[in-house]
């Protein structure tokens, strides 16, 4: 019997950004995932949008899991409301524990660190070290850096044509939401081991 996603990680901005449709959508997507029945997983922090989508996943009676490294306990004030909260050593375990904490991954607009969550995540997927799904939802065109940089690796001749299939952009968060409503867990074994 077919069960769906439980459990899905959000890579987002520890800042809120400049659009108030950022905010929005982090809160709708939080939202969403409580009452879809799907656990939220995601970095712990309670700061930018990170703290939005826990905080509306927590509003609506949803589950939360946080996934912090200690050194950054302080910098992105962790979220002492959330449910379960995983403290790691290193920004590596932080990512390897949040990977296998879930069944598949968003990206909301972000910076740095979200880029290179997200894109670690697909680089993964494009190794064969893992099939579970990662859906990039799109705000206000917060999508399209990601997609022009793996076209023009495509088109430069350094990743196959069909790299473009190893991610979905929706947009926004209702679109988003009804993929994963639409999506099952993985059936193929995640390689933790070659991570
Ligand atoms: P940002 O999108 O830069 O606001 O960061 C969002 C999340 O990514 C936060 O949880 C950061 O801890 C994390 N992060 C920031 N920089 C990095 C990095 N160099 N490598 C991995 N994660 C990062």
């Amino acid at each position: 019997m077919p069960s769906g996603l439980r459990s899905v990680a959000v890579f987002c901005g520890s800042r809120p950004g400049h659009n108030p449709a950022y905010r929005a959508a982090a809160t709708a997507l939080g939202t969403g995932l409580a009452h879809a029945g799907m656990r939220l997983v995601y970095g712990g922090g309670r700061i930018g949008l990170m703290g939005v989508v826990a905080d509306a996943v927590l509003a609506a009676g949803g589950a939360v899991l946080g996934v912090i490294p200690e050194f950054l306990c302080r910098r992105e004030i962790m979220h002492d409301g959330v449910m379960e909260l995983i403290v790691t050593d290193s920004m590596h375990s932080r990512k390897l524990k949040m990977f296998e904490a879930a069944d598949a991954f968003v990206m909301l607009p972000g910076g740095l660190g979200t880029l290179d969550e997200v894109v670690e995540i697909i680089t993964w997927r494009q190794l064969g070290l893992h099939d579970k799904p990662v859906l990039l939802c799109d705000v206000a065109g917060s999508a399209q850096p990601i997609q022009a940089a793996l076209r023009a690796s495509i088109e430069m001749g350094f990743a196959n044509a069909d790299a473009i299939e190893l991610f979905e952009v929706l947009d926004g968060p209702d679109a988003t939401l009804a993929r994963l409503a639409e999506l099952q867990p993985s059936q193929a074994p995640a390689n933790s081991t070659r991570l």
